[in-house]
């Protein structure tokens, strides 16, 4: 039977984002719930090691994801297992929040903390290759090519890092990047050139990813350049060539810009009142996992407080106004 259920604020994604929303506002006492469809972790679950998130020299992503977990339900927050449908602010300010077992959550206040979903080539064979070559997760398929040739596509700290974990199976990576310079950070960069079984492959596009029955065989590339064809053997691709947010789960317009980024003031609340963003799926300049948790600790304290103006008639007004921090122009409103 489908249920209806309210809570004072709902966490929407389970990453570092979410998790640490919903510790927070369990801390703070506010009956919260976070919905999220897999194991939470969200990207955590994708990366071997952490090494960057203060206090952890270095960390599994998985064991990190357990400790953040085990955090928010310390204080107090409701772990759920719902994939979520959809997201819409009745006309009385209450938020729906839909799954997909038609199961209703109902609250003054949600975080939106989804991340976002690996962003695809969009060329043939990709499709028809998933999971028989062509992956986007080092962490979950890397041990099946232990010693084969492998392609990784894109410039940016995900490709980077992820080309110099896959050399620990792969024999050989080639690393297939558009441009002839790098966009990650310097530090992954020195790794990756020190690895003797890395090769970059510079200003080509794939084409094509070309197989036979028994899986991916081959990336068709095209010169940036000069327009040059090539073919570069390679049992594997792993993708990373960025995310897409999601912020698609939400019914009604908000301001976001030209990715579908969420744009927020500075208390990560969106143009929709009530409705805050953390991690991923917000504008910002970099998407790290201390960012994803500064975000979240943001947002559940301005929950607190716009559920207690709420309450508070002489500042209801404003609350449920909501206040821009970025210029009207920017947020395109
Ligand atoms: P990203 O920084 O947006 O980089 C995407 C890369 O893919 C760029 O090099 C881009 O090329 C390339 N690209 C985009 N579309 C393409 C296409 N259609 N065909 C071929 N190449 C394409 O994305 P990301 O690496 O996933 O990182 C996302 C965020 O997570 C970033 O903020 C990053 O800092 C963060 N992150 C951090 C770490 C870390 O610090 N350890 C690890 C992973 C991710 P151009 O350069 O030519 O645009």
């Amino acid at each position: 039977m489908n249920t209806r259920e309210q809570y004072e604020v709902i966490v929407v994604g389970g990453g570092p984002a979410g998790l640490c929303a919903a510790m927070y506002a369990g801390r703070g006492m506010l009956r919260t719930v976070l919905l999220e469809r897999g194991l939470p972790g969200g990207e955590l679950l994708n990366t071997e090691w952490i090494e960057d998130y203060p206090g952890f020299m270095k960390i599994k992503g998985r064991e990190l994801a357990q400790l953040m977990t085990d955090h928010a339900r310390e204080f107090g927050a409701e772990i759920r297992t719902e994939n979520v449908e959809y997201i819409e602010r009745r006309p009385d300010g209450i938020f729906e929040v839909v799954t997909s077992l038609g199961n209703i959550f109902e609250a003054p206040a949600v975080i939106l903390t989804a991340g976002g979903t690996p962003t695809k080539l969009e060329v043939p064979g990709e499709l028809e290759y998933a999971g028989q070559g062509v992956s986007y997760c080092a962490v979950c398929d890397g041990a099946f090519f232990k010693g084969e040739t492998i392609a990784v596509v894109g410039g940016g700290d995900a490709a980077v890092e992820e080309a110099e974990y896959l050399t620990r199976y792969a024999g050989k990576v080639y690393v297939v990047h558009r441009r002839a310079a790098f966009r990650a950070s310097k530090l992954l960069q020195e790794r990756l050139f020190a690895n003797p079984k890395i090769e970059v492959i510079w200003n080509k596009r794939v084409l094509e990813l070309v197989g036979n029955e028994r899986g991916l065989r081959a990336l068709e590339l095209e010169d940036t350049v000069t327009g040059e064809r090539s073919v570069l053997n390679a049992t594997g691709c792993f993708v990373f060539i960025g995310f897409r947010p999601n912020t698609g789960l939400v019914r009604g317009h908000f301001a976001h810009d030209a990715s579908g980024y969420a744009i927020t003031n500075d208390r990560m609340m969106t143009t929709i009142p009530g409705l805050f963003a953390a991690g991923d799926l917000r504008v910002q300049l970099t998407r790290q996992v201390t960012t994803a948790v500064g975000d979240a600790t943001t947002a559940a304290i301005a929950v607190e407080k716009y559920l207690a103006d709420l309450r508070d008639p002489t500042t209801h007004a404003a609350a449920v106004r909501g206040v821009p921090a970025v210029p009207e122009a920017r947020l395109g409103v």
